[in-house]
């Protein structure tokens, strides 16, 4: 059975209850910081529009408020921003669970209806079967275009699902994301390498164990190196290190492909994180420094493996990326995969930071707007959300 999309479904007339990721960042001043995930929403919320719907309700979350209503995460600004680009009201909801809410799909002149953030409900995240179907009556039709919550069994990803047997679909940019990891899972060009990097192994193992069978090189980079070199026997010094993930990284060490992993040979270090940078010619980390960034030699060895690869998985910085001391490494991989002509996939979170601060995102073929997600559907092949929409549940 294959996934429909919203192209698919007849739409004229109907109720489209539509999920989408609208967890954008905001200033303390409650500013939009960075309107992307709204932006690649549009082109689903415009098609539902044309298509003749009778109203269109949007559904999404924002922050982790954890099932209390906090004015901080109200999606006001998130109306505000679509009501500006669509050119016609949005009208936002008090709560999701709002008695006047059916009366309010009833007005002729309301066409657009968003509902106030969906974790406000602590059913919401506990996949509570009874919300599911309140948000659902809501709705003749549901479509989900939320790619970076899809991985999570939520009431309005997951339950919801057991309410509109046949009539779900997914969005374009649901599409857009499956069609990309998609090259990265179904035979990919070689040579494949993936560039990992960030904070933790113990986030990562897993696609990491299922990445080594499939790559040509997995490239380690940022803090996730030390319990690698410390696994092998090097000094990390006082770099982010714990005993748990030198376990872990011992483990992936015995992997069968292990030598498909490629370490740092040299390290940019500080006595602290505000500390001034010094390069270390060596692998060894002295015991009063910590690695903040991979050193040039390391970038240079990094950069020439991804030269000529035909496919290009990253995710995760290189260094502690957001102070500029430590930036290099980040940037380095960024702009040697921006003028590789191989395809060349940015797995969400950080990397997504990294790439739009370097300013090339628009020179990768792709940049998933969900960091877990596209780490799990790697793993996977699928997500809970999308198999869901794609069967239905019980
Ligand atoms: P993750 O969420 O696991 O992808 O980790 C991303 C975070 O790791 C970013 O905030 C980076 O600044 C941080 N990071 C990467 N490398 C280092 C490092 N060597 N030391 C400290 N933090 C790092």
């Amino acid at each position: 059975m294959a996934l429909k999309f919203v192209d698919e479904l007849d739409l004229e007339d109907k109720k489209v209850l539509a999920r989408f990721d609208f967890n954008v960042p905001l200033s303390p001043e409650g500013k939009i910081t960075d309107t992307t995930r709204i932006d690649l929403a549009l082109p689903t919320i415009k098609f539902i529009l044309e298509a003749g719907c009778d109203k269109l309700i949007l559904m999404s979350h924002l922050g982790r408020p954890k099932g209390e209503v906090k004015k901080e995460f109200s999606l006001e600004p998130v109306a505000t921003y679509l009501a500006d680009q669509l050119g016609e009201d949005v009208v936002l909801t008090e709560s999701a669970t709002d008695r006047g809410i059916k009366t309010l799909l009833e007005l002729n002149e309301t066409k657009i209806v968003l509902l106030e953030n969906l974790r406000f409900h602590k059913e919401e995240t506990a996949n509570d079967h009874e919300f599911a179907k309140l948000l659902a009556s809501y709705g003749d039709v549901y479509i989900n275009d939320a790619f970076g919550t899809a991985h999570r069994k939520h009431a309005s990803t997951y339950e919801i699902n057991a309410f509109f047997k046949g009539n779900a679909a997914g969005g374009f940019l649901l599409k857009k994301e499956i069609d990309a990891l998609s090259k990265i899972i179904n035979k990919p060009e070689k040579p494949f390498i993936a560039i990992t990097g960030g904070a933790k192994v113990s986030d990562k193992i897993k696609i990491i164990e299922s990445l080594l069978v499939s790559v040509d090189s997995l490239i380690v980079g940022g803090a996730m190196a030390y319990p690698f070199l410390k696994a092998k026997g090097y000094k990390v010094g006082k770099s982010l290190c714990s005993d748990d993930d030198v376990e872990l990284a011992k483990k992936l060490l015995m992997h069968q492909y292990a030598s498909k992993i490629l370490l740092p040979v040299d390290h940019i270090v500080s006595d602290s994180v505000e500390g001034n940078p010094e390069t270390i010619n060596d692998v060894n980390i002295p015991e009063d420094k910590m690695g903040l960034d991979i050193g040039p030699e390391t970038l240079a060895v990094f950069c020439n493996k991804i030269d000529g690869a035909k496919t290009l998985l990253w995710n995760g910085p290189m260094g502690l990326f957001e102070n500029a001391h430590y930036s290099k490494g980040t940037l380095g991989i960024a702009q040697a995969m921006s003028t590789d002509t191989g395809y060349t996939l940015v797995g969400g979170g950080d990397s997504v930071a990294a790439v739009k601060k370097s300013g090339l995102a628009s020179k990768m073929n792709h940049v998933s707007t969900g960091g877990g997600a596209s780490l799990e559907y790697i793993e996977s092949g699928s997500l809970p959300g999308i198999q869901a929409l794609k069967f239905g549940i019980n």
